[in-house]
């Protein structure tokens, strides 16, 4: 298997791909690949049933809320959790930024109202989560947003706001099933599945059913929630082979011991990097506070641009993929979902200790 960093879409578990390689051709028993099976078939619903069951089960959701799969990635979600939140007496959405992802859900809501910052990390070239205690909202808040995990700046909540009666939404996207989290605590979490949850193309979102209004009838069909929640997902042609593709993978990370099982080697595989880097006398240094670091992106940087440019070149000539940090800025990021084995981040730390020693 291929050294895999990517940061989404990333790697998948190779015993889900395997099992995809198994029913490929012949999807329980039916004669048809999973890709010709109708949508409307009792075979795919019982697939899609089975995802939202795992899921509720991995991440003990409770009865209050519900399991939707949509597409337009997490993306869409930026323009559909304004549409849907905001009323007339709550309209105003207020966001911490804590990087570009939390920036481009702002900016779509900008596009349907006058939305806020609640508190803000860019000062600090987002290198840090705000302190809980910094957070702002008015009377009018209809929601308080954040960004879990920030994919591109490697920096991480710890803990979570406490927002009372005003709705807590989570962009999950780059660390959901990745560690315990409250469910019960929020309004929404969305992710594109991309990362820990399966393949690009469909978007989880865990939704508390009392803000699913049933009179947004005014809304787009498509960006309504309650067109999902109604219709079991199946209002319209889903993603299915991303849907099924999802199941094995959340059947995978129950086999592997559920979210504490998968927790732990998260653990030891971000220890393993940031102590590589912690222990390298400034030859790596990380881009976030240490308070802050994310288990799912180790982002670094080595002593000037010459010398990160001879790192890449030379984990590229490795075999090491997807080690180059965002467009955005620059460096190296390692990411390291839940489906990148602890092996391949003992192999990346080895061969930073030899990049050292030689350079
Ligand atoms: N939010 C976060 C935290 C992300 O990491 C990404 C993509 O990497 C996105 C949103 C955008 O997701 P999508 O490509 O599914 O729209």
């Amino acid at each position: 298997r291929a050294l895999n960093f990517n940061a989404g879409p990333a790697a998948l578990p190779f015993e889900v791909l395997e099992k995809a390689k198994e029913e490929w051709l012949n999807y329980n028993g039916t004669g048809m690949s999973i890709l010709e099976l109708s949508h409307r078939s009792t075979e795919f619903e019982s697939v899609l049933n089975n995802a939202k069951r795992l899921l509720a089960e991995l991440l003990d959701i409770p009865d209050t809320h519900e399991v939707l799969f949509l597409q337009g990635g997490a993306s869409l979600q930026f323009t559909m959790v304004p549409y849907n939140l905001i009323t007339e007496e709550k309209k105003r959405g207020y966001y911490v930024l804590t990087g570009v992802w939390s920036e481009k859900a702002m900016d779509e809501a900008k596009k349907l109202g006058d939305p806020k910052t609640a508190a803000s990390a860019k000062a600090m070239n987002y290198t840090l989560i705000p302190s809980i205690d910094d957070i702002q909202m008015g009377d009018d808040a209809a929601y308080l947003h954040i960004t879990s995990n920030n994919t591109i700046y490697g920096t991480q909540w710890t803990s979570f706001p406490v927002t009372g009666s005003i709705p807590l939404v989570a962009d999950m996207s780059s660390d959901i099933l990745s560690r315990p989290v409250d469910i019960s605590k929020f309004g929404v979490i969305y992710g594109g599945a991309q990362k820990n949850l399966g393949p690009s193309g469909v978007t989880v979102v865990i939704i508390k059913k009392d803000l699913i209004r049933e009179d947004a009838s005014h809304l787009p069909t498509m960006l309504n929630y309650h067109t999902y929640y109604k219709n079991n997902s199946l209002y319209n042609t889903p993603p299915s082979f991303a849907i099924y593709l999802l199941s094995l993978v959340l059947q995978w990370t129950k086999d592997k011991g559920g979210i504490s099982g998968i927790e732990k080697i998260n653990r030891q595989k971000a220890d393993l990097l940031y102590k590589t880097i912690d222990e390298s006398e400034g030859f790596y240094s990380g881009h976030a506070e240490k308070p802050f670091r994310s288990h799912m992106n180790v982002t670094f940087t080595l002593k000037n641009e010459e010398m990160t440019k001879k790192f890449l070149s030379f984990a590229k000539e490795e075999g090491f993929i997807g080690l180059n940090g965002h467009r955005s800025i620059g460096g190296c990021r390692a990411s390291i979902y839940n489906a990148i084995p602890l092996a391949h981040c003992e192999r990346l730390a080895d061969f930073m200790l030899r990049f050292k020693s030689r350079n």
